[in-house]
């Protein structure tokens, strides 16, 4: 079997366009502008990188975009009264710290003073919270990314087995908490599972979220499953010229879409639906803010 590529770009790109044709709406009938605040403390050089193609994409779908970028030294105080006034204004709906933060700021403290209804991360402890009971809640983004793509895919998951391997709070245990709301019989697997290979091998439905490069390979894939490869890894390659390199998945891409049914490909996979997802969410946030109808399929 050659599995079909799940195109993440092309996904996203749909994505996005609902975005913006809702923001269109808004603007037209309501006289709102969705404004999504992104707070960047420190220069790492990826999250700069994350933190500019955020902006540039808000502004592509008509949103208003406000980047604040602290000092590395920034105290905690003033970030706290920098996200109270965030907080308080009418024109963000959404507001995102970009993580990791600098160690001496407390990251639960920080983003727990976020307004859970402007987290558009969705970490805030309510969201997470209302996630777990089954509750309207902001969805963080990289798993309501997977699970629109799997729900594009299957239409239904419903009485899938789907194994998520890995449990951090942004990926694997907001991923587990979305496929058992679609009712999938869902295992957590992390670096203290036994067997993983025959954990994976029992999986219609694979979401692959470790962080280690091409820790997955196709022997592990049951014929026919649905691999969501969210691992964004980089290693050498020294096939392209000296001191060159490459991003890769958590799963290897060449053996697994051999005997997969699906797979999303690394890069062009899960990466660009994460920003879509952050849109999606900040457009949601606008609507349950001025208690207008929230527009379909941009949220779980
Ligand atoms: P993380 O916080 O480091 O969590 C990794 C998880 O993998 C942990 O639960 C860990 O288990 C588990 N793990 C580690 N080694 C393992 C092994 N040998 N066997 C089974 N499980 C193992 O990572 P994360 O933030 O969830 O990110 C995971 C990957 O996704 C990274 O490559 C990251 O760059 C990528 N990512 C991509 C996007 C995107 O937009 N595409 C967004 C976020 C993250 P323990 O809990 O037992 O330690």
């Amino acid at each position: 079997m050659t599995a079909t590529v799940i195109d993440g770009k092309e996904f996203a790109a749909r994505v996005r366009a609902k975005v913006a044709d809702h923001v269109t709406r808004l603007k037209d009938e309501n006289g709102i502008t969705p404004g999504l605040a992104v707070v960047l403390v420190g220069e790492d050089p990826a999250s700069q990188v994350y933190v500019r193609s955020k902006g540039k994409m808000t502004v592509e779908v008509g949103m208003n975009s406000f980047v604040h970028k602290l000092d590395v030294n920034t105290s905690e105080e003033d970030l706290l009264a920098l996200i109270e006034k965030l907080n308080n204004d009418p024109a963000v709906h959404g507001i995102l710290c970009q993580l990791p933060l600098p160690k001496h700021l407390d990251e639960d403290l920080i983003i727990n003073s976020i307004s859970p209804a402007k987290d558009v991360d969705g970490f805030h402890i309510s969201n997470v919270g209302l996630l777990g009971t089954g509750q309207k809640s902001m969805v963080p983004c990289t798993p309501l990314g997977c699970l629109m793509m799997l729900r594009d895919h299957h239409g239904s998951i419903s009485g899938m087995n789907a194994v998520v391997i890995g449990r951090s709070n942004i990926v694997g245990k907001p991923m587990a908490q979305l496929l058992l709301h679609d009712s999938a019989t869902v295992t957590i697997a992390h670096s203290r599972t036994k067997d993983l290979a025959d954990v994976v091998r029992a999986a219609d439905i694979v979401v692959a979220a470790v962080g280690r490069p091409e820790m997955v390979p196709g022997d592990w894939i049951k014929q026919g499953a649905t691999v969501i490869d969210v691992g964004i890894n980089r290693i050498d390659a020294p096939e392209k010229g000296e001191g060159k390199t490459r991003l890769v998945g958590d799963v290897d891409y060449a053996s697994c879409a051999e005997v997969a049914g699906a797979i999303t490909p690394v890069p062009g996979g899960v990466g660009p639906m994460t920003i879509a997802c952050l849109l999606a969410n900040t457009v949601t946030a606008c609507c349950r803010a001025n208690g207008l109808a929230e527009p379909e399929g941009l949220t779980a």
